[in-house]
Order: structure tokens, then C-alpha cells, then sequence
């Protein structure tokens, strides 16, 4: 791992204590340990998570995802993403988590253009793997986050939910005081054209309103954006969207899918900068 110090918390179920670096295994006071695996994360995962690994993202889906971001999407949320990072003044050095971190690329952008310490979680390990080898300047967590998150209290300034989920309660208990929440989520027209000609569905309804409510008792709105842009995908691309993103996997859906030769395929995201409360 890079020089920067991640603010990890045991992950042995009501353990939590601190976790601190020794060489290439990270400890408790209690003893428990973890080895950092050779490409550079560390598994915080429990051999109960490891049961269910296969909740985690494959490396067909992670791989699906990558090719999709080269092929320029996902690039609007990336811009919008550090422009609302931006405006939080935040002092080099400062700790951002990103909850769900995929393979690491919405991150790495933010810490790397702010000079931010990106601490990344993500329940599969071929997504931290991949983020270990590409982005090996932040550190990159393989942990099951249905229940506590294994970072400390009160030790991160910024936290990330990039159509991801989010605790609320843990967000509160791991951030600073005055720390912020950037969350976002897809918009009424996100992939408006092929919930039409795949699904013959209109325009979703705003997801905005009930995250807002979810969030209430921890977090106040502060600012609010949207990221949106139009990618020409051929039918590989539209193969790689429907992977990465768990749609249309019904007989009936992938036959309309194959048939489709390429499309535009509008993406778009509301983003909510989140303060926590105080009080
Ligand atoms: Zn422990």
C-alpha cells in the first residue's frame, strides 16, 4: 500500500478495534489479523462473507464496467463528480471513502485531480484487485459493508456513494463532523432508449426525493447537480451495458438487445452534495 495510512476498523464481527500496519498484515489488539494480498488490497472479508462472494461482482461484470468507461462512459459523472468535490475546499491530505468503489475509476479521479487519500470498499475482490494494480497511490479494502463498515469513527471528510448503496447511520458514524456525502444516483432518463426498445418502458420517475428522505435524519442537501451525456454503443457495447448493469436478462429482453445493431444511449446522473448534521 501507498504511504498513506487508511483509517481501518477490525472487521471480526463486534471487534472494531483500530487496525495498525505491520509490514504487509495489517492487526488488531486482539490479534486478528490480515495478510495484504500481492497485488496491493487488503481482504477485510470474514470467511462467512466469503460464502456469498458471489453477491460480489464477477470478473466479467468488472471487466464489462472498464470497457464501458473507456469507451467515454460514465466521463459527464466524472467531470460533475470532481466539480462538486471541488467546491468542498477540502485540504490535501484529506480522506475520501468511496462506498462500492467498482473498479476504483470515479475515485482515483476525484483524489487524484484534488490530491485527496482515496480509500476504496468493494465487496469483490477482482474489483479491488483491479483497482490495487491500476490506482496503487490510494488503498483498496475487499469487505462485506452490509453491516458495520470497517473504517474508524470520525475519520473521513468526504464520503462517495456512486450508484452505490448507503448506509446512512455508518456514513454518519465514519465522517468528521463537518464531513460531506456525495451520492449519486441514475436520473428519470437514464438509459432512456433502450428502457424504450428493450423494455417498450417510459422515462423512470426521480429517484432523488426518497434518498433525500432516507438521509434525512443524518445528512442536509447542499448542492445539487446532473451529470448527463449521450454514448454511441455498437452491439458489444450494448452486450457490455446490459452485464454491467444486471438489466435485461429475460429470454424476451436479450433477444430485442441482440438485435439492436448499436445505439445512442443517453447516461445521466443526479448527484446531492450532503452535509452531515451536527446536532
Ligand atoms: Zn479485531
Amino acid at each position: 500500500m501507498s504511504a498513506f495510512v487508511p483509517p481501518l476498523a477490525c472487521s471480526v464481527r463486534a471487534c472494531a478495534l483500530p487496525l495498525v500496519h505491520e509490514g504487509a498484515r495489517w492487526r488488531c489488539e486482539r490479534g486478528h489479523s490480515f495478510d495484504v494480498a500481492r497485488s496491493g488490497y487488503l481482504s477485510l472479508l470474514q470467511p462467512h462473507d466469503r460464502r456469498s462472494l458471489e453477491a460480489g461482482d464477477s470478473r466479467e461484470t468488472v471487466d464489462a464496467r472498464r470497457a464501458l468507461l473507456d469507451a467515454g462512459f460514465g466521463a459527464a459523472l466524472r467531470v460533475e463528480l470532481v466539480a462538486l468535490a471541488r467546491t468542498l475546499g477540502l485540504p490535501a491530505g484529506a480522506t475520501v471513502l468511496d462506498l462500492g468503489c467498482g473498479d476504483g475509476h470515479f475515485l482515483a479521479a476525484t483524489c487524484d485531480e484534488l490530491a485527496l487519500h482515496g480509500l476504496g470498499i468493494d465487496l469483490s475482490p477482482h474489483a479491488v484487485e483491479r483497482c490495487a494494480r491500476r490506482h496503487p497511490r490510494h488503498a483498496w479494502i475487499a469487505a462485506n459493508a452490509d453491516r458495520r463498515l470497517p473504517v474508524l469513527d470520525a475519520s473521513i471528510d468526504l464520503a462517495l456513494s456512486i450508484d452505490g448503496r448507503r448506509p446512512p447511520s455508518e456514513f454518519a458514524r465514519v465522517l468528521r463532523p463537518e464531513g460531506s456525502l456525495i451520492v449519486a444516483v441514475p436520473a428519470s432518463d437514464d438509459l432512456v432508449e433502450l428502457r424504450a426498445s428493450v423494455l417498450g418502458e417510459d422515462r423512470g420517475a426521480s429517484r432523488v426525493p426518497a434518498v433525500l428522505e432516507e438521509l434525512a435524519a443524518h445528512f442536509e442537501l447542499r448542492d445539487q447537480r446532473s451529470a448527463r451525456e449521450r454514448v454511441q454503443l455498437d452491439r458489444t457495447g450494448l452486450e457490455q451495458l446490459a452485464l454491467a448493469t444486471y438489466r435485461w436478462q429475460r429470454e424476451r429482453e436479450r433477444q430485442r438487445l441482440a438485435a439492436l445493431e448499436g445505439l445512442e444511449v443517453t447516461t445521466s446522473h443526479d448527484l446531492l452534495l450532503l452535509r452531515r448534521r451536527t446536532s
